[in-house]
């Protein structure tokens, strides 16, 4: 049978959800006059599946930090979000409905991911942030599909193009064949991979015959340059010259450049549109023709000769064929090398001409640098990540994608008169294949853009979506910008990047102030945590085996940008915690039960040094807390809990209670306030418990507010008094020696001894030799060198 007086986390837990539900404890109030902190929250895809403790220690992470800011006397705007402008939706909605998204109207695609979405997310909402106990303002919450989103994300466009930030133009970008898409740098990835570097004769008479290594022979045919270094003495007589394209027979000519690196093949390169990087710099430099052999799947057009209709792949395997076969392959080498590939697919990436939209970074670059100072990050070295991603930055912002679903580039083109058509702002959201314009020039029928955004072009506004830049701009213009971004480090160079990127160019200043990066989960044995790899622990298993708030517990040891290995024991501890909190509060309630509830005339000196000792205890807290040191501030608490108070205050002060002794209304004046603020301290992580035990036994105390969450950090009405807390740790270090000696002893904690302590102790302790005679069932305090004696 179950002790009643056990705590039951499951019961308990689901009476508080309720109760924070039907009293709104965490709504924001839009008149109060406190300072508000805004959190611009991750917003997640809602699935239906688990959550691993890894995603629902990230989200709780920072739910706590909201839980603090309330504490410390802010007004939290805390809005929860949903992403579900993305891919993950678009293929739920398609197995769900049964539909293809490509035969649908993109409208009416979107208002069913929306419908299915919604669906998702409400279960969600309730099973994994309400479970959780997060503390959000659910009238607040946005979705990144919604159409008030879509507006956010199309007025941003329209006014980079206004300030001249945002343009179209043909350019070469970053490729994935498979996908068929532009891709922005941050969505490449580095692939490793080996390959040969082919030794290739070129030119046809005797005097112009060189050889030059490449990994690309299949671009012969858009070679537009070759280049040698003015140093390298080797080729000085060839600058100038015309040299024949093997197998294609055209001429190129070779140019000089300090970059070419005599080192690498035979010291002469080979620049084609597009190869690598590096051909895109040469072609920019120097002007060089534009020869585009390929089409948008990597197929080769007419310029590939005999090669045309051939893939990539194929197009390479025919030539090194048919060079060798001409005598032209002089050497083939094994090369390790480090490509760009489609973060997706892993598909090497390729290099492409076409039309494109893109927001400006490059010129940015130093004033983003400068953006990414005025954020203060935490941990300080992420800022390190920040910096590193911008100056390394060699591309504008690719924003259009060559995807069927996403949010609409709201622009039509006149083919006559090449004027590109914007909307209205009034007008937006829209999507122009569903809207006909025509060019206000010709007045003839304009051609709808069919291309959509990256999906970060909407992320990137999420200030803008949480605090409702364009449905109330004058909350908007109040709250911005935020105080923090909470999120993970992996998406430094996308989220936070483009974040501050549009912060700049729209408004001239930062989205935020803060930028906190987050705790990444491993296995036990230190090993990233995914369900392909089977070695995920499921957050709902741990609650339902221990409850939210011992799972939140072990949420609070984790730091800002460190590594955490799961360990379960951790949980382990949190149980025993959360007991022994239970426990030591039953306890001190039942010697509180003639308490009167107000501060006694003449405080015991044993009494004010616990005060004095939580009220720096509260102090060192709130410094951890505020600067989001959460393992900390609890690692202190936790300590000052289990040993001041419940090993030392609690058993020192027993007697003067039980007994009826003189300033029995001291202790528990002390003893309710020192556990009232501890209780606070604790509330942010674990915040079931801490409430129920506030509305057990504070409450109704004449504690004025409702729930422990709207109260602040417990003031401590005490003065610092250096003679009390000389004496009260010099009190706590005899009582310790006593202790050890009875234990030596072999003798119970509570059995009489006779003490002996030198004359200058017991000035010192003056007044509190009577607590501790009580503490330590002294029966007589003699003078002389420190003894026990049984
Ligand atoms: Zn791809
Ligand atoms: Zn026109």
């Amino acid at each position: 049978m179950a002790d009643k007086n056990q705590y039951n986390p499951v019961e308990t837990e689901e009476k508080i959800r309720k109760f924070w539900e039907k009293n709104q404890t965490y709504k924001f109030n839009p008149d109060s006059k406190k300072q508000v902190y805004s959190i611009d929250t991750p917003p997640p895809y809602a699935s239906a599946g688990h959550l691993h403790v890894g995603h629902a220690l990230h989200y709780t992470q920072f739910e706590i930090i909201a839980r603090i800011k309330r504490m410390l006397g802010f007004n939290v705007y805390f809005a929860p979000g949903y992403d579900d402008n993305g891919l993950p939706t678009e293929k739920y909605v398609e197995e769900k409905l049964g539909i293809n998204k490509a035969k649908t109207n993109r409208t009416e695609f979107r208002k069913l991911c929306l419908e299915e979405s919604e669906k998702v997310e409400k279960v969600y909402t309730e099973k994994v942030f309400k479970k959780l106990g997060h503390s959000y303002d659910w009238d607040l919450l946005y979705q990144t599909i919604s159409p008030e989103s879509q507006k956010v994300s199309q007025t941003a466009f329209l006014q980079l193009v206004k300030k001249g930030e945002c343009y179209r133009a043909k350019e070469p970008c970053i490729w994935c064949p498979k996908h068929e898409t532009a891709l922005a740098q941050a969505e490449v990835e580095d692939l490793e991979r080996t390959t040969k570097l082919n030794y290739i004769e070129f030119g046809n008479k005797k005097e112009e015959k060189v050889v030059i290594a490449t990994t690309r022979p299949e671009f012969l045919a858009s070679c537009v340059g070759i280049f040698v270094n003015p140093d390298d003495k080797r080729y000085k007589n060839l600058i100038g010259k015309e040299i024949e394209i093997p197998l294609f027979n055209y001429q190129v000519k070779v140019m000089e450049d300090n970059e070419v690196d005599p080192e690498f093949g035979t010291g002469i390169m080979m620049v084609c549109t597009f190869g690598d990087n590096a051909d895109i710099e040469k072609y920019k430099k120097y002007k060089l023709d534009l020869k585009i052999m390929m089409d948008e799947k990597g197929i080769l057009n007419e310029l590939g000769g005999k090669y045309k209709g051939m893939n990539l792949k194929e197009a390479r395997e025919g030539i090194l064929e048919d060079l060798e076969k001409q005598g032209r392959l002089k050497k083939q080498e094994e090369l390790q090398q480090t490509v760009g590939s489609c973060w997706r697919c892993n598909t090497p990436v390729e290099y492409i001409v076409t039309d494109q939209w893109f927001i400006n970074t490059l010129k940015h670059k130093k004033e983003l640098l400068q953006r990414g100072k005025e954020v203060n990050w935490y941990p300080k070295f992420m800022r390190t990540r920040y910096e590193n991603w911008v100056k390394n930055l060699g591309w504008d912002w690719a924003i259009s994608r060559q995807r069927y679903y996403g949010i609409p580039i709201p622009v039509w083109y006149c083919k006559d008169c090449n004027e590109t058509i914007f909307p209205e702002e009034k007008e937006l959201p829209i999507d122009p294949m569903e809207t006909k314009k025509n060019c206000p020039k010709c007045n003839k029928p304009a051609t709808p853009e069919d291309d959509v955004f990256d999906t970060w072009m909407t992320s990137s506004n999420s200030p803008e979506v949480a605090l409702r830049w364009l449905e109330k701009p004058e909350q908007y213009k109040k709250l911005a910008p935020m105080s923090l971004r909470p999120q993970s480090h992996d998406i430094i160079r996308t989220w936070a990047f483009y974040t501050i990127l549009k912060s700049h160019l729209l408004f001239n200043r930062i989205p935020w102030k803060d930028v906190a990066i987050g705790t990444f989960i491993l296995d036990p044995k230190g090993h990233g945590m995914s369900k392909s790899k089977g070695n995920a622990v499921w957050a709902d298993d741990l609650i339902e085996k221990y409850g939210v708030d011992v799972f939140r517990y072990w949420v609070g040891n984790a730091n800002l940008g460190n590594d955490l290995p799961f360990n379960e024991q951790e949980l382990v501890a949190g149980k025993k915690f959360i007991t022994k909190l239970w426990n030591a509060t039953r306890f001190v309630f039942m010697n509180l039960e003639d308490y009167k509830n107000k501060k006694p005339e003449k405080l015991e000196a044993i009494d004010q040094y616990l005060l004095i000792k939580t009220k720096q205890l509260v102090e060192q807290a709130k410094e951890h807390y505020e600067k989001y040191n959460i393992s900390n501030a609890k690692k202190i608490s936790e300590d000052f809990f289990w040993h001041n108070f419940c090993d030392n205050y609690l058993e020192i002060v027993k007697k003067r209670i039980y007994n009826n002794k003189p300033g029995k209304e001291s202790a528990q004046y002390a003893l309710h306030t020192s556990l009232l603020a501890i209780l606070k301290l604790f509330a942010p992580i674990m915040p079931f418990i801490t409430e129920e035990i506030y509305q057990t036994y504070y409450k109704n105390n004449k504690e004025e507010q409702d729930s422990i969450h709207l109260t602040e950090f417990q003031e401590i009405d005490t003065k610092e008094n250096k003679q009390i807390l000389d004496a009260g740790d010099l009190f706590l270090k005899t009582l310790s020696k006593i202790r050890q000696a009875k234990s030596n002893s072999k003798k119970p904690m509570n059995s009489e001894i006779t003490l002996t302590l030198p004359k200058e102790d017991q000035t010192i302790l003056k007044e509190m030799l009577e607590d501790l005679k009580d503490v330590s069932v002294a029966t007589e305090i003699k003078e002389g060198k420190f003894k026990v004696e049984f």
